[in-house]
């Protein structure tokens, strides 16, 4: 048996929870997996497909069967995906339809055929309708696994058709603190904060705790009151857009707790600058702003691929200021 949740054990619980559903039935299928990437959901959808398609399930897939075989190797007949871990475009309703016709036929080495959609809140409106249509009437044994980050992602009609499945981990998971400090070779306290900083997104927080830019990218939003625009822009030209944004994002909510609910920072054990920062009298209201054009900011980010890098750091500034400082001549 392999268990394929090993390396992800925040979604072992998930993954022995979906088989055991999975196991009551044995006809046609949607499931749509939610969660994002950074929770594990790429490999968690990897791990569930080779079940689906091993020829000895167990609660894991056998991994030693001609199925297992085939699927660690990447070369199974039976598995048709569309989209990876990368971003990609529109799925066109080309890619559908054969997905579709690849679906229909006997399966070649398993028992059944599985189609993973991985991004379902790419689908365009034509490729949505066909695979309506599909779903809606199912045939034979084939299963479709349809993923996206949240409900939200997904068109109402297609998910209705769907078992759900959510992908979730804690900022106080065991598991992933544990896997945390192991992997990234700190302590429980830091873990912790990584976990809180990347929204309880273990991969995610993996990244930030080993990620030197990340570091620089804290320092650089400490310190900004000493910076002119000018160096602002400089210091941060090649940075990760998004990756800031989040930052900002994640110290605003930190000092709008702290204050609110008068507890301690979960950044100023790591930065000094920071409890500085925290000591000033700052007005909540600016703070609930800026993270609201933060919010806006990061989904107009996030949904252009080509922006001014420049333009958006200049406005990440702005933002930035204006949660620290309230007066109108902030800007001047
Ligand atoms: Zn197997």
């Amino acid at each position: 048996m392999i268990n394929a949740m090993t390396s992800l054990p925040w979604l072992h619980d998930h993954f022995i929870q979906s088989v055991s559903a999975l196991k009551r039935f044995s006809g046609a299928q949607s499931i749509l997996c939610l969660g994002d990437l950074d929770i594990g959901r790429f490999e968690f959808i990897e791990a569930l497909s080779g079940w689906l398609l091993c020829e000895h399930p167990g609660d894991q897939m056998c991994g030693a069967c001609r199925s297992c075989h085939l699927l660690l190797n990447q070369a199974h007949p039976d598995l048709c995906c569309i989209g990876g871990v990368e971003p990609q475009g529109l799925v066109k309703i080309d890619s559908i339809r054969k997905m579709i016709a690849v679906m229909q036929k006997t399966p070649a080495v398993s028992q059944r055929r599985v189609a993973v959609i991985h991004a379902a809140n790419h689908l365009n409106q034509a490729s949505n309708h066909a695979l309506l249509k599909t779903l809606e009437e199912p045939e034979g044994t084939g299963i479709f696994i349809l993923a996206a980050d949240t409900f939200e992602d997904v068109l109402s009609t297609l998910r209705s058709r769907c078992r759900v499945i959510r992908l979730s981990a804690h900022f106080n998971s065991d598991q992933a603190l544990d896997w945390l400090q192991l992997k990234a070779g700190i302590n429980l306290e830091a873990a912790r904060s990584y976990l809180v900083m990347a929204d309880s997104l273990p991969l995610r927080a993996l990244y930030y705790a080993q990620d030197s830019s990340i570091q620089v990218l804290m320092e650089h939003l400490l310190i900004w009151p000493v910076m002119s625009g000018h160096a602002w822009n400089e210091a941060l030209k090649d940075c990760s857009l998004l990756d800031l944004i989040h930052l900002c994002q994640v110290l605003a909510l930190d000092a709008i707790k702290a204050q609110e609910l008068e507890c301690s920072s979960v950044w100023a054990t790591f930065h000094s600058n920071w409890m500085v920062w925290l000591s000033r009298s700052y007005r909540l209201n600016c703070l609930y702003h800026a993270v609201v054009h933060l919010k806006s900011l990061k989904q107009h980010v996030s949904s252009h691929v080509t922006l001014n890098h420049s333009a958006v750091l200049e406005r990440l500034r702005y933002i930035w200021l204006d949660a620290w400082i309230c007066e109108e001549n902030a800007f001047d």
